[in-house]
């Protein structure tokens, strides 16, 4: 086997050389509590300052207003639940998507259930985008909350947040989006999209695991997420993951500095793969948006195959994918956001997602898709459904 192709970097993304440096002096020399009043903890205070700067920087927000967490599923549930407890005397309502990460859909489920919660979860059309009319619709005098990701985690698709952003301050609601997958990868501007609560994670930008933050624009006023001292403006307690900060600060930094370069990469690698995939192996769909997409995400559907044999054969190869299909999640339903872009369940079954990175270049891709046509073609010889279908199109 040669080299690793890591194409899953949705999943999780190798932390940046420059990250790790800029991480160790802060396990090993200067380990002061940021909270402690000597002149050697307050170089741990001030790195924690530094790397709120450089995320409220990306963001175009002030530093007060980024609050960190232990990483992206911890600021979704922060922001509804707390947003929920603060706001549940004026109304308990809350508006999301059917496409969401577990983080934000699993939260939702859980408020609807033990709190009384009322929560509508919108369609999206076949590429994955938020209908805005529904979403008008869907306002009610109850709603407190409008909860829509930035970018699909499985299907790159973008969502009009600027719209979005729009249409709940016309109407006096709060604005959450789950930017996990968007953070370093598209421009954001919090005051220029109306964003007053958003998520993210260092790990998906080449920094650390086990940081990220939320974003509460001043005025929100959300509860406490974790009760204890006085961290986080006493919004969420805990001595700070100095490290993870140091790391997610400088990964925020290299992200937006790099991004148009790196992006612009991507895309062509990118359309690279959708174009080969798409035009040399038949009865295959593109999931997603074609254009409104994020610059790395490639999701494809295959007919006649199933999603985990081909990971387990592009294993073999040295590449790293994912699927939209059963085992992975743990259920044998396929992927929600596959159904909710109105896949039949034998087609999600058989999806791919490939997400680059920077360091993917031309070459692999041409290596993943000569694999890939191999491995289609080979499980597709195995399949009794295939073989009738190809009967009755011989007919
Ligand atoms: C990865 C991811 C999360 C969860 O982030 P963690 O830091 O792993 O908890 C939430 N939402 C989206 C869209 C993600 O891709």
């Amino acid at each position: 086997m040669g080299k690793m192709i890591y194409l899953d970097n949705a999943a999780t993304t190798k932390t940046a050389p420059e990250v790790v440096e800029a991480m160790l002096p802060y396990f090993t020399e200067m380990y002061g509590n940021p909270s402690s009043v000597y002149d050697f903890a307050g170089k741990s205070k001030d790195a924690v300052t530094k790397g709120r700067e450089q995320i409220a920087n990306v963001l175009g927000a002030q530093k007060e207003e980024i609050y960190f967490t232990a990483g992206g599923s911890e600021a979704d549930n922060w922001a509804l639940k707390a947003t929920f407890e603060a706001y549940k005397s004026k109304g308990n309502h809350i508006i999301t998507t059917k496409i969401e990460h577990h983080a934000i859909l699993h939260t939702c489920e859980y408020l609807e259930k033990e709190r009384g919660a009322k929560i509508t979860y919108l369609d999206v059309d076949e590429n994955g985008v938020v209908k805005l009319d529904e979403l008008e619709k869907a306002i009610t005098p109850e709603t407190i909350l409008i909860s829509v990701m930035f970018a699909n985690n499985e299907i790159g698709t973008l969502q009009p947040i600027k719209e979005i952003g729009m249409i709940a301050k016309e109407h006096g609601i709060l604005f959450h989006t789950d930017a996990v997958q968007a953070f370093g990868q598209v421009p954001i501007n919090v005051d220029e999209l109306g964003i007053d609560m958003l998520s993210s994670s260092g790990h998906k930008l080449n920094g650390p695991k086990g940081i990220g933050f939320l974003y509460i624009r001043k005025g929100v006023k959300i509860r406490s997420f974790v009760h204890g001292g006085a961290q986080e403006r006493k919004r969420r307690a805990g001595t700070e993951n100095v490290p993870g900060i140091v790391g997610f600060g400088v990964a925020a930094e290299r992200a937006m500095h790099s991004m148009a370069d790196r992006t612009a990469k991507e895309v062509l690698v990118r359309d690279h793969l959708i174009s080969r995939i798409t035009s040399e192996i038949p009865y295959v769909k593109l999931n997603g948006h074609p254009k409104k997409r994020l610059p790395n995400n490639v999701n494809v559907s295959f007919q006649f195959v199933e999603g985990e044999s081909m990971l387990l054969m592009l294993d073999s190869f040295g590449i790293c994918a994912s699927s939209g299909s059963a085992c992975t999640s743990g259920s044998l339903d396929p992927s929600h956001v596959l159904l909710a872009i109105g896949l039949p369940h034998e087609i999600a079954h058989g999806s791919l997602r490939l997400t680059l990175s920077e360091e993917t270049t031309m070459e692999d891709a041409d290596f993943v898709v000569d694999k890939l046509k191999d491995i289609v073609a080979n499980l597709r010889s195995m399949s009794p459904l295939y073989e009738d279908f190809i009967k009755k199109q011989n007919k």
